[in-house]
């Protein structure tokens, strides 16, 4: 039972081969610069039995057939290649940025399907058609294989108007669907998962705030099992303070720019996904390097550490207020799994809402899921690997299932 997990990027596909009877991973790989004068494939397989072995090809790479291609050449060859041919694979999950309002779970990959991808590009102008890219791609060479789209927003296709609806001019949700959407789906759905099993009870029977720190961020309430909120908005830009991206801004800020800078709202739009965010605050957008800088004194280091969980606190203040009960909060992604400070300063002064962190737990370096909360603390707090591709493989396995 061998899943193939391609996430595809406008310049590159990245992808694991898991094999589901043990969900372990067989090879991981990405191919980038797709289209530019060198290509770069860097395969890592995982053979079992033996080490596992890491080979990189350097040549032109024209288009994502050919970038396909030369993945399937490294699965399959000879020396350390994890299948003897492509018909060893069963399934295809691809992972969809963007499901708009059509796609409220995974979903089969028919021409229907395509046509409602298609028709979600202008939400997604960058994303979408690279992921169209990778879906045709792996139709023309696996025609045999079942493929499944699994959607970021997916997941959050269950909040309620009064989450979703921005308070803009109603035509502009009915004629043009301005609405907030959300991301990290898969992530969020995955960590939550988790969580409810160290909670020893069903998901549907658990509210929880899942916190997903990496370079972009996003933080969802959790009714029942269900997304009622989420931070990241009809792109993937509100909300908390990211890598590069700003977050939540006075809208009036792009008039403000243009008037007074003379800057083109592209301009804008590049300054506040690329620009902004830790790394606007003080130079730098890798948690590891600021808390460096922070170390050494560097202010405006520790201002962005204090801006970001400034952010992360007021939001789980307000999902906590959004779902009353709250069963767990869970940090998950590169920060969020690996960062102590970042998570005790998101919950610094919170234990008047329950909220108690064991600094010993939460000190601890481990690549385990694993409960941060003092004993006493009425909300539990988790850390929880994210693992998007498995969770990916699993929605495949049961869109199969039917
Ligand atoms: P992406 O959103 O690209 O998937 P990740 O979830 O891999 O990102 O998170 C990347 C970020 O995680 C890095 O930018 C870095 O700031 C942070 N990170 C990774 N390891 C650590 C660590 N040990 N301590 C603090 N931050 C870390």
């Amino acid at each position: 039972m061998k899943f193939f997990i391609i996430n595809s990027g406008s310049s590159s596909i990245k992808y694991q081969v898991i094999d589901m009877t043990t969900e372990t991973v067989l090879a991981a790989g990405l191919v980038e610069r797709i289209g530019e004068v060198y290509g770069r494939l860097k395969n890592t397989a995982f053979p079992g039995t033996r080490d596992e072995q890491e080979s990189v090809i350097e040549q032109p790479i024209p288009d994502h057939r050919g970038g396909m291609q030369l993945v399937i050449a490294t699965l399959t060859d000879k020396d350390n290649g994890v299948i003897c041919n492509a018909s060893e694979i069963c399934a295809i999950g691809h992972r969809v940025v963007h499901g708009g309002e059509d796609f409220r779970g995974s979903m089969r990959i028919t021409p229907t399907v395509i046509e409602a991808l298609q028709r979600n590009i202008p939400l997604a102008p960058l994303h979408n058609p690279a992921n169209l890219d990778g879906i045709r791609v792996a139709m023309e060479i696996f025609p045999q294989v079942p493929q499944v789209a699994v959607f970021d927003t997916a997941f959050h296709q269950t909040m309620p108007p009064r989450a979703y609806l921005y308070a803009i001019p109603y035509e502009l949700y009915e004629q043009d669907r301005v609405r907030r959407y959300g991301f990290h789906g898969t992530s969020h759905r995955f960590v939550a998962g988790e969580c409810a099993r160290l909670l020893g009870k069903p998901l549907a029977e658990c509210n929880l705030i899942t916190i997903h720190l990496g370079n972009g961020c996003s933080m969802t309430a959790i009714e029942n099992g269900c997304s009622i909120d989420t931070s990241l908005g009809m792109t993937p830009l509100e909300g908390l303070v990211m890598g590069t991206r700003s977050g939540d801004v006075d809208p009036a800020l792009h008039l403000f720019l243009k008037q007074n800078k003379g800057m083109e709202l592209e301009a804008i739009d590049a300054l506040l996904n690329k620009e902004s965010g830790l790394k606007g605050l003080c130079g730098m957008n890798d948690m590891r390097d600021i808390h460096e800088a922070a170390a050494e004194g560097d202010v405006r280091a520790q201002q962005a550490v204090e801006v970001q969980t400034y952010r992360n606190r007021k939001y789980i203040g307000a999902y906590m207020a959004v779902l009353g009960r709250v069963d767990g909060i869970v940090f998950t992604a590169g920060i969020g799994e690996n960062d102590p400070i970042v998570r005790a300063e998101s919950l610094e002064g919170l234990e008047a809402f329950g909220v108690r962190l064991d600094p010993e737990r939460n000190g601890l370096r481990s690549k385990k899921a694993r409960c941060i909360s003092a004993p006493d603390s009425t909300v539990r707090v988790f850390v929880i690997p994210t693992n998007e591709e498995l969770a990916i493989a699993r929605e495949v396995a049961q869109v199969l299932r039917g």
